[in-house]
Order: structure tokens, then C-alpha cells, then sequence
């Protein structure tokens, strides 16, 4: 018999239901990746630097050119200096960052808070170095963070809290005003902020991504992480980069050196003459991606899903409580990719404890015009 450190674990629902759409030929709106390709230029370069011998690990921390495009990235969009060599360090995705850092802080008996739904990956990183999640709800219609319900879960024992915004799986945002509540109930605290800002050029409508980079008070104790995946269109080079004042990047890298040691060579080349040679690329992906949810949502307006357009991420939230109200939403998703045609995400599995009577599913949105005229004709059909 096996003693599983992660008895409750199973098969992410990302893997189930993108192998559900294959086994079906749904459409893939369920696990968020796009279904059209990187610039050229990125792809070139990546076979560039093979070419040019490329191959062998890179410095533990990131090549410095690619420290150095993200540090300028961030001085340009959030006018704040972030030293390239002491708190920069780029991983294989943000994933490996997140765990890195949740290990680094967290020691056996630590409570860190968490905001459900949640991203699926926090938890099993806090179990595994001894902590214990402790899981308040977002607004139910509007997924906004109670900071009563926030201050009132404080111990002596909380370590870390983790943001997500833009926010995944219901695209709300976190405000300013957010950030400075924050601040000023963990004034004094021995803790620790891990912020998951992998959509944070996915921010629709004029508004502007409020980093916790930008705040200086949270930032001095904060791990805050990004994904090259979501930002270039390349969700499958689990590319990415944490970014901490130095003492705890200090701290995380003790731990990313052993879990992976380095990020992949060429694809760090590439990104960073991408990001020298198109520096607007990342000012235009609001555009972009704003263009593809006015689209799918002007497609859905005579279904009978009720949503309110994202504000940020490539995922729509919709209500299908005037469809199946007798399903939950794990069947929904289901029925929908079974007899439909269409894979999402149901929203309960990012629950610790889901909420009875909700009726969301999510669908990704980073698709080509051809897949959502698809997907939401198949949708209106129901
Ligand atoms: N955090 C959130 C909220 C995500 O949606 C994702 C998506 N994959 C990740 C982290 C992980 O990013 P990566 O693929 O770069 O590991
Ligand atoms: N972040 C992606 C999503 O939310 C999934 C990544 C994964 O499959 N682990 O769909």
C-alpha cells in the first residue's frame, strides 16, 4: 500500500476533458491554450537558436537577455525598476514558480489563504510542504474578495496568501483599491503574498492590471508570477518567470535549482529577441483578445446562456440555469461536449466547498473566429 502524500489528488479536469473533446471531437473550449499559432517571428527564432547550438542548460536564474526584456517589459507597463539579476528568475512555467515559491515559505503547519475557486494548482503545493489551505469564498455573481471574511481568518498562523487576477476561472479583476485594503490588514503580519498574474496582459475594456509589482508595500513580500505561455501564444513551452525583492528570490531559487534547475535554452533566446523586436506586442493583446470575447459573446447573445462578459483572462463564465438546472455543473460539462459538441470547465472543481445552486461553466475564448462561430452555433442550437 502506497501512503499517498496527496490522497485526494486525481486526474486534473484540464486533462480529462481536453481527452473527453478528443475521444468525442468536440470542440476544445475546456483546458485554456489557443488553437492558432505563435507570431512567426517567435517561431523562427526558437529554430534560430537550435540551429546556432543553442542546446545546453541554461544559467540557473535565466539568461540574463531574457531577465533583462522582462525587467524593461515591467519598467515600460508598470514604471517600476526590478534589478534583472537579483529578482528575476525565469522557470519552466509558472507553475514550477508558484510551487518553487509555496515551498520556499511555507513550513509544516503554515495556513495559507486561498480565494475559491481557485487555480487548481495552489493546494497540492501547500499540502505537500505540510501547510494547510485555508479556503474563503469570492462573491458568488461578481467574485470580488470579502475583506471582512479576509480579516477575520487571519491567525498567527497565516504565511501566505494567494492572489490570482486577472482571475482565473471567472476573469474578475482585482482592484487598487483591493491591493491597498490588503496592505493595510497584513500591515505588521509575518507573511507572505504569492501573486498569480499570468493574465495580466488579458485585461479588457480600457482598465489597467493592477500589479502587485506596482505596490510597494505588498511587493516587499510578495512572489509575483507570469507566464510566457498565455502572453506569446505558447501555453506548450511552459515558459515563465517569478518575480521577488531579492532576499526571497534568494529564498525560491534554494528550491527552483533543485526542482528543475533551469528553464528550456532556446526558448528563452527566442522570447527575448521576440521581446526586443516586438516590445508592442504585449500593449496589443487586449486588442486582440478583447476583439475574440466581443465576438463569442455577440455570437452567444441569442443562446440561452446568461454571462456578463469577462473582464480579463481568454475565459467566458456562462449561466446555464435556464438550460439544465437539474444538471450539477460536472454533468453539464459533460452533456455538453457528449451530445453538443462543445467541452468546458465546470466551475465547482475549483471549489473546496462548491456552491450548491451555481450553474457556471467555463469556455476558453482563445480560439480563431472559425472555432467560436462553431462552438457558438452549437451553442445557440441548445
Ligand atoms: N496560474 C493560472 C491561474 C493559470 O491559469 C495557469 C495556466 N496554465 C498557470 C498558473 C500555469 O501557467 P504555466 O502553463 O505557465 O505553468
Ligand atoms: N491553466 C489552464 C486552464 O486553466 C490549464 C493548465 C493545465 O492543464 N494544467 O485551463
Amino acid at each position: 500500500m502506497i501512503r499517498s502524500k496527496l490522497p485526494n489528488v486525481g486526474t486534473t479536469i484540464f486533462t480529462r476533458m481536453s481527452q473527453l473533446a478528443a475521444q468525442t471531437g468536440a470542440l476544445n473550449l475546456s483546458q485554456g491554450f489557443p488553437d492558432f499559432d505563435a507570431p512567426p517571428a517567435l517561431l523562427e527564432a526558437v529554430s534560430r537558436h537550435v540551429s546556432a547550438g543553442h542546446n545546453q542548460y541554461a544559467p540557473m536564474t535565466g539568461l540574463p537577455v531574457l531577465r533583462e526584456q522582462v525587467a524593461a517589459k515591467i519598467a515600460r507597463l508598470y514604471g517600476v525598476q526590478v534589478d534583472a539579476e537579483q529578482e528575476i528568475t525565469i522557470t519552466p512555467g509558472a507553475t514550477e514558480a508558484i510551487f518553487c515559491a509555496i515551498q520556499a515559505v511555507i513550513q509544516p503547519g503554515d495556513e495559507v489563504i486561498v480565494f475559491d475557486p481557485c487555480y487548481d494548482s495552489y493546494a497540492p503545493a501547500v499540502a505537500l510542504a505540510g501547510g494547510r489551505c485555508v479556503h474563503l469564498q469570492l462573491s458568488d455573481g461578481d467574485f470580488r474578495i470579502d475583506w471582512q471574511a479576509f480579516s477575520d481568518a487571519l491567525t498567527p498562523r497565516t504565511r501566505l496568501v494567494v492572489l490570482n487576477s486577472p482571475h482565473n476561472p471567472s476573469g474578475a479583476l482585482i482592484t487598487r483599491e483591493d491591493l491597498d485594503q490588503l496592505a493595510a490588514l497584513i500591515a505588521g503580519r509575518d507573511l507572505y503574498l504569492l501573486s498569480d498574474e499570468v493574465y495580466e496582459h488579458l485585461v479588457y475594456d480600457g482598465v489597467q492590471h493592477a500589479s502587485v509589482l506596482a505596490h510597494e508595500a505588498l511587493y516587499a513580500r510578495a512572489f509575483v508570477v507570469s507566464s510566457f505561455g498565455k502572453t506569446y501564444h505558447v501555453t506548450g513551452w511552459k515558459t515563465g518567470y517569478v518575480i521577488a525583492p531579492p532576499a526571497l528570490s534568494a529564498e525560491l531559487r534554494k528550491v527552483h535549482q533543485y526542482v528543475n534547475f533551469c528553464g528550456v535554452t532556446p526558448l528563452q533566446w527566442a522570447l527575448a529577441d521576440f521581446m526586443a523586436e516586438h516590445p508592442a506586442h504585449v500593449e496589443e493583446l487586449p486588442g486582440f483578445y478583447q476583439a475574440k470575447r466581443d465576438l463569442f459573446c455577440d455570437l452567444l447573445h441569442t443562446s440561452r446562456f446568461r454571462f456578463t462578459r469577462a473582464a480579463g483572462t481568454y475565459f467566458q463564465l456562462v449561466d446555464y440555469s435556464a438550460i439544465r438546472p437539474d444538471l450539477d455543473d460536472v454533468q453539464m460539462a459533460l452533456w455538453l461536449t457528449r451530445e453538443h459538441g462543445v467541452a468546458s470547465i465546470p466551475v465547482s472543481v475549483f471549489y473546496q466547498q462548491p456552491i450548491p445552486a451555481q450553474r457556471l461553466v467555463r469556455l476558453c475564448f482563445a480560439k480563431r473566429e472559425e472555432t467560436l462561430r462553431q462552438a457558438a452555433e452549437k451553442l445557440c442550437a441548445i
